[in-house]
């Protein structure tokens, strides 16, 4: 019997993904990229922390997803320990660190990582074909290329990645195509990203690049632990990209954000309350600094907004140090986000992301409007999007 055909578009993580766990004894495939080589974005997370995945309980992993529901049977088919054992298996050995992310081990680049992953898909017989950029259907039907091709395959697998980072690829221009097709689609967006402060002058000269860590940050019904940098622009790290999906939702209604910062997690406001008033010291300055262990930074923003009387207020304080407002009135452009949401509608797509309106056409990854803090979560639902697309084939 011949085998049906299958085209990937695109050649991210969750295509690479796909084609790791495909059938090759059933299904010949090849995947139509338009760079001159594959995971450019994978290779730009690997600049930076390259957090392949989290090590966390399953049922916790699930709920950091915005849907959880969305991609939980995805997640739960190909979890976070199943990617490590994988990974492992064709030679890439990773380890946890001390944010419980996990990485590949000391001295594993993230080139190696890649060609390593491609090197199995070779040995696999997937078959690659670059400088092929998707551009729509031709009249017939058939997936068309900007340099002219055109073909038609048994099933397509669209893994076109986000809207941000254009660098790499992922232009997100596509949304048009599936329009075109009256397939929902939804707006681009960009998540896990720098969030603008109107901060007060002097203030932000003196601490920009300053880290609050071991801080709590809250916005809606989400409370992420963590890590912020205070910069010109306003606020980047960890802890604030977590809460992107309810930043976005307050935009919505109030054109801002309201956070709120707990510069002391581990300590209740009772307990911040009674180390100030317990203090032997006599300026506020040193009690700040030596009984509850603040920085210049975080002393320079509770000066930032109390009068010289309440900065003397160990109420009004103690009350601030766990809650310390802040106003977000913007997002970063989207080409500089680590992530964006937004792309094909969920509700276009069955439960194995096969396009409704357009059987035989599947979406996986990025591109679908689905969102995740960074830190491994956003490559783990890349890759288990692929595997569990792959195996119900
Ligand atoms: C700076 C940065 C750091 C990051 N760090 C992490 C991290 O540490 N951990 C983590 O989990 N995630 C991280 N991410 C996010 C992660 O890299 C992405 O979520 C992931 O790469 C998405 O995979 P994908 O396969 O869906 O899409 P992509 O990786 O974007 O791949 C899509 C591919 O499709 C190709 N393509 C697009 N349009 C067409 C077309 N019309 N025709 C043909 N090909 C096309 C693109 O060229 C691209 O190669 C980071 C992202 C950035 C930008």
């Amino acid at each position: 019997m011949s085998k049906q055909t299958i085209a990937i578009l695109g050649g991210g993580p969750a295509a690479l993904s796909f084609a790791a766990f495909i059938d090759t004894q059933k299904y010949d495939v090849t995947i139509y990229e338009k760079n001159k080589q594959l995971g450019r974005k994978f290779l730009v997370a690997g600049k930076g922390g390259f957090n392949l995945t989290h090590s966390e309980d399953i049922e916790q992993f699930i709920q950091r997803y915005t849907p959880a529901d969305f991609l939980e049977d995805a997640l739960r088919s190909f979890t976070n320990t199943d990617l490590q054992a994988w990974l492992k298996e064709i030679g890439i050995p990773t380890f946890t660190g001390s944010s419980n992310r996990i990485y590949p081990e000391k001295g594993i680049k993230p080139i190696e990582v890649l060609d390593t992953i491609v090197e199995f898909l070779k040995s696999r017989g997937i078959r690659f074909n670059f400088e092929h950029e998707w551009i729509g259907w031709d009249e017939n039907q058939s997936l068309l290329f900007k340099n002219g091709a055109t073909i038609k395959t048994d099933k397509v697998v669209f893994a076109l990645g986000g809207g941000s980072w254009s660098v790499t690829g992922s232009k997100g221009e596509w949304l048009t195509y599936f329009e075109e097709k009256n397939i929902q689609t939804v707006p681009f967006e960009p998540s896990n990203c720098a969030y603008q402060v109107e901060w007060d002058n002097a203030l932000i000269e003196k601490h920009a690049g300053a880290p609050i860590k071991n801080c709590a940050i809250s916005c809606g019904k989400k409370t992420q632990k963590g890590e912020v940098v205070l910069t010109q622009f306003g606020l980047e790290g960890n802890a604030i990209y977590a809460l992107s999906s309810e930043i976005r939702k307050a935009f919505l209604t109030e054109k801002v954000a309201q956070i709120t910062i707990d510069f002391k997690p581990a300590l209740r406001q009772k307990e911040v309350l009674e180390k100030l008033s317990s203090s032997w010291r006599t300026k506020m300055g040193d009690i700040l600094k030596h009984d509850i262990r603040l920085s210049p930074t975080h002393i320079d923003l509770l000066k930032s907004i109390t009068s010289k009387e309440e900065f003397h207020s160990k109420e009004k304080l103690a009350k601030l140090i766990k809650a310390f407002p802040i106003t977000i009135t913007g997002a970063a452009p989207i080409d500089e986000a680590i992530s964006t949401v937004g792309g094909i509608d969920r509700s276009a797509l069955s439960h194995y992301c096969e396009i409704q309106k357009l059987p035989n056409h599947y979406c996986i990854g990025e591109m679908v409007d689905w969102d995740a803090p960074t830190g491994g979560y956003l490559l783990q639902a890349c890759f288990s999007m692929g595997h569990f697309l792959a195996k119900h084939f």
